[in-house]
């Protein structure tokens, strides 16, 4: 820099709660098998690809205006393909849309939280939840999850009443443990935010289904829900099942006076003209996109399965928790980065994260998995 002090002696005026803060994220590593951050395997085909790039050229030809701010289309499209997911009617002014499902909260926290306010959630989970708080001076608060990271209703809607949040998250099926939340439960979450007083409102619950197109047969999706607690509203990411997360695009589906509060928050313009017109060529490849999504279930079920029958190097057989998201946690390790830093050495990055002890794998190819079964079984006897 011309004149003043050398920048080494400047101290720039960083909020002082950010001043041992690193960014997020997953280290992003060159190695053969990714099996780190819940990525879809499968890159679209040519067909996709050549939609992306028409539509992306037609936005390109507009780019000296302004995107649409309300992102009209593409919410309709949004709202079509979760009808045709959840059997939901819904209405394009129910549904908003940011860069990735990250944004979405982001504006839930930004819209509802605030200083002198909480946000609540259950333990463990997401890892983004607290810092959506932080960014946004709300007081992050979790309850616990049962030992096999189910969510007891009773506590929950007891801690509910004590905390008197203003937003409460529930990611199901749950980042790291994949668990997905009975209906019951979420009634519950909702019937005991509806007694709660926020300067004369009730909280908002916000149910992440990030991954819900994995869930198994049988567990249901928190939309069937939206029409009976209009404080409810269920995120989703083209990021995971939609095999997009390059694109950046989540969205979130709740009442129009909902989405309408987050409107307030967003930046003008927020999500871009390209990526409204990649996005909504995407959805127009729903079928062959999604045409994998029940290969990684099956995958991930095998994958269940193998590890169950693993053992530690004291005999014990692996826990593995129950999951219904394309990826699955295990343990208990004594040493778990050791076992990480085995599979890394042999190619397969997976993710050291979760209660002490567990590690995450995602589900990936058939050919991944099994190079992770091979090296999984290379550290396991190195270290028996
Ligand atoms: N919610 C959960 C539970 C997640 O695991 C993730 C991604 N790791 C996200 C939200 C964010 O996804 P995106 O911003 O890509 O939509």
């Amino acid at each position: 820099a011309q004149g003043g002090a050398p920048a080494s002696s400047v101290r720039l005026p960083l909020r002082p709660e950010l001043a041992d803060e690193e960014p997020y994220g997953a280290p992003q590593l060159d190695v053969p098998v990714l099996l780190n951050v819940n990525e879809n395997p499968y890159p679209p085909g040519e067909d996709v690809v050549a939609t992306i790039a028409e539509e992306v050229a037609r936005a390109a030809r507009g780019m000296n205006r302004y995107p649409d701010r309300d992102a009209t289309v593409l919410r309709q499209d949004l709202a079509d393909y979760l009808e045709m997911e959840t059997g939901v009617h819904l209405a394009p002014f129910d549904v908003w849309a940011a860069n990735g499902s990250n944004e979405v909260m982001l504006h839930v926290l930004q819209a509802f939280g605030g200083p002198g306010r909480t946000a609540l959630s259950f333990a463990p989970t997401y890892s983004m939840y607290p810092e959506y708080a932080r960014d946004t001076h709300t007081t992050w608060v979790v309850g616990r999850r049962e030992d096999d990271f189910t969510l007891d209703p009773a506590h929950a809607a007891a801690t509910i009443r004590e905390v008197r949040p203003s937003v409460i998250l529930l990611a199901s099926p749950n980042n790291p443990t994949g668990t997905a939340l009975p209906t019951a439960t979420i009634e519950a979450v909702c019937e005991a935010a509806l007694t709660v007083d926020i300067d004369g409102a009730r909280p908002v619950v916000v149910v992440d289904e990030a991954y819900a197109e994995f869930r198994r047969p049988g567990t249901p999706s928190a939309v069937a829900l939206l029409e009976r607690y209009p404080n409810l509203a269920v995120s989703r990411t083209m990021s995971k099942a939609f095999a997009a997360a390059g694109a950046r695009l989540g969205y979130l589906v709740a009442s129009t006076a909902f989405v309408d509060a987050l409107r307030i928050v967003r930046l003008p313009y927020h999500l871009s003209a390209i990526t409204q017109a990649a996005a909504g060529a995407a959805l127009r490849h729903r079928e062959s996109l999604m045409a994998q999504v029940a290969t990684l279930r099956a995958e991930r079920d095998a994958t269940v399965t193998w590890l169950r029958k693993q053992h530690l190097p004291d005999g014990s057989p692996f826990e593995v928790a129950e999951t219904d998201a394309n990826f699955v946690l295990f343990g208990r390790f004594g040493d778990r980065h050791a076992v990480w830093q085995g599979l890394l050495d042999r190619g397969v990055l997976i993710r050291e994260t979760g209660p002490e002890g567990w590690l995450r794998v995602s589900i990936g190819t058939s050919a991944e998995m099994a190079a992770f079964r091979a090296a999984l079984t290379e550290v396991l006897h190195e270290q028996g």
